[in-house]
């Protein structure tokens, strides 16, 4: 651990333009201990992941008054890019993605293991409400759709 001081005076230091790699051999730290620092003062921004967190959730309209028989509760629509189906995308910081993945994987803090899918209870595209959602194997997300009749032409074959 370091003293405060030692801590006080990498903020000096980076508040007077000193780069996070000159300050770390300074003080005898690394750039990323000096970094965690500065973002615990608030002078530097926190991570992206942070900060992509709190856009997000400003992107959504938990006010849609949409109810559906499978989910308990109204439905929270993501009123950004959709796709033609009317899925939420979002860029991600690497590449574009599902805002009902992306809002599966902040509530659940982890990734979504391969293979597997993230299906709406609800049946509404373009909610990303976490408790209308639910992970499944492919086989198990075209068995729900069947279920809630998105297929009831296919099935008559
Ligand atoms: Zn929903």
């Amino acid at each position: 651990m370091y003293p405060e001081s030692f801590k006080s005076k990498a903020v000096k230091m980076y508040e007077s333009g000193t780069s996070l790699r000159e300050i770390a051999d300074q003080i005898g730290s690394s750039p990323a201990s000096i970094s965690r620092w500065l973002k615990g003062r608030g002078v530097l921004p926190t991570s992206g992941r942070k900060k992509s967190k709190v856009k997000f959730w400003e992107k959504i309209n938990k006010n849609t008054n949409k109810l559906s028989p499978y989910a308990a509760g109204q439905c929270w629509e993501w009123e950004a890019a959709k796709t033609p189906a009317g899925y939420g995308r979002l860029w991600n910081g690497e590449r574009y993605e599902y805002a009902h993945r992306h809002s599966w994987k902040i509530h659940n803090k982890g990734a979504i293991p391969d293979g597997l899918f993230i299906m709406h209870k609800c049946d509404n595209p373009s909610c990303v409400r976490p408790s209308h959602l639910a992970i499944g194997t492919p086989s198990e997300n075209s068995l729900d759709s069947v279920k809630k009749g998105r297929w009831r032409y296919a099935k008559k074959d």
